[in-house]
């Protein structure tokens, strides 16, 4: 953790720019691509039972509150899909954010990215592509804010307190439950204080009941992910899938995002196959050249639906 300068307003707004052009050719790629397919697709006729069913390609509405008396704005809302295929809800979860930046790298050119931008910056770019498939989205925070209601008191000198960011991440878990989602994942980046350490993980959980698809979840993000970033000329260290209770993050137990129930502490556990995936070390200079610009952030997104678009394949074949 620490503090620096984030992006420049221009940053992000050329940013924003260049996103929203993206979106309307995706949208009008979609729309050519089912005139020209017309409706053969076996899921395109029948879909639309649920909310944001609709598995047409126009105009997909913007976010949606799942509830909105129990998450402030722009907190865990949900994104109809954009395009048609296998109705799924996914809940991709934007590690950290607002007070608790995360961790964060320095690149070569002397400029500081924090995790909290990274993460909701891949967690968008997945969302697009999982809604171009026929994918329901709910991100758990669509801004820079925490998608939690926190007390006053939950930033003490100028960081989230323990017991803040405790509940911030039920209120993850509990948006996830709310959104009845199929399977959630969570998006950090790692760090450490070795320079040299690097490479990608992602983290599951192994002993609940659904501890099975979770590792098939973690795997396919693992492998999505290093394929991805391999084509982009970046090759990380493969450290694996892991048990969630591994890593840095959990601090030996297992993480609140992917836990079983532990009265007190995790009342409400989540309720769907998940993961943690940890991309790239923003501590390792390599490692965070690869995701240090929007094409960066969009090759991790890119990989993160992908991981997630073959394991929904795969657990609907199953
Ligand atoms: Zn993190």
């Amino acid at each position: 953790m620490g503090r620096h300068h984030a992006l420049t307003a221009d940053e992000r707004a050329a940013r924003k720019g260049r996103r929203r052009v993206l979106e309307v050719l995706i949208v009008l790629l979609l729309a050519a691509a089912s005139l020209v397919l017309g409706f053969s697709s076996q899921e395109a006729p029948t879909r639309g039972a649920g909310p944001g069913g609709g598995a047409t390609a126009a105009a997909a509405p913007g976010p949606v509150a799942v509830d909105p008396a129990a998450f402030p704005a722009g907190g865990c809302v949900r994104l109809a899909p954009s395009g048609p295929g296998p109705a799924a809800t996914v809940v991709l979860d934007a590690g950290h954010g607002g007070p608790d930046p995360g961790s964060e790298g320095t690149t070569a050119d002397g400029d500081v990215r924090r995790e909290k931008d990274l993460t909701l910056a891949v967690a968008r770019s997945a969302a697009e592509r999982l809604r171009a498939r026929g994918t329901t989205v709910v991100l758990t925070r669509s801004t820079d804010e925490l998608g939690t209601p926190l007390a006053d008191d939950a930033v003490q000198d100028g960081a989230l307190t323990t017991d803040a960011s405790q509940l911030d991440l039920l209120g993850r878990v509990r948006c996830a439950n709310v959104a009845r989602a199929d399977a959630l994942v969570s998006v950090h980046f790692n760090s450490f204080a070795d320079a040299e350490v690097g490479g990608t993980e992602t983290l599951y959980e192994p002993e609940r009941p659904i501890g099975p698809r979770s590792r098939a979840l973690a795997q396919s993000l693992q492998t999505a992910i290093r394929t991805r970033l391999a084509a982009a000329g970046h090759t990380p260290l493969d450290r694996g899938i892991a048990d969630d209770s591994s890593g840095a993050e959990s601090g030996g137990g297992h993480l609140v995002l992917l836990g079983p129930r532990i009265p007190g502490y995790i009342d409400e556990p989540s309720a769907m196959p998940g993961a943690l995936v940890e991309p790239l070390f923003l501590t390792n200079p390599g490692d965070l050249a690869a995701v240090a610009d929007p094409a960066g952030t969009d090759a991790v997104g890119e990989a993160v639906a992908t991981g997630v678009g073959e394991y929904l394949d795969g657990a609907q074949r199953r």
